[in-house]
């Protein structure tokens, strides 16, 4: 059955897209990783929900577990009209996995600025 990474709802097999929240489906939910790895720590603030989740597959590719911690509340947009409507949510990885996660999203953003 996949899962909504965001809201957790569960859904039928053919299901590919959650309609709440308009984010692929999961096979598994993040939380029975996010249970086992205890402290959680943000690598990196993102400013949409697009660059989360090229990040985090720059560090799964790593085999660094990655969880998105959304800032925006849903339906809440319009009300938002301060700074940190900039920052769309952060990058969180174990907190024993940081310095590894930032060595990774640094190779990343180096061979950006190569090209
Ligand atoms: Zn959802």
């Amino acid at each position: 059955m996949p899962f909504c990474p965001q809201c957790n709802a569960e859904y039928k097999p053919e299901v590919s897209t959650c309609p709440d929240c308009q984010v692929d489906l999961v096979a598994q939910l993040p939380e029975t990783e996010f249970m086992e790895y205890g402290d959680w720590a943000p690598v990196e603030s993102v400013p949409n929900e697009l660059a989360g989740n090229i990040l985090q597959s720059v560090l799964q590719e790593d085999g660094i577990p990655v969880y998105l911690r959304c800032h925006d509340v849903p339906n809440y947009g319009a009300v938002k009209g301060n700074a940190s409507q900039s920052e769309w949510g952060d990058v969180l990885v174990p907190a024993n996995l940081l310095p590894q996660a930032r060595e990774s999203l640094k190779a990343y953003f180096d061979s950006l600025k190569d090209e």
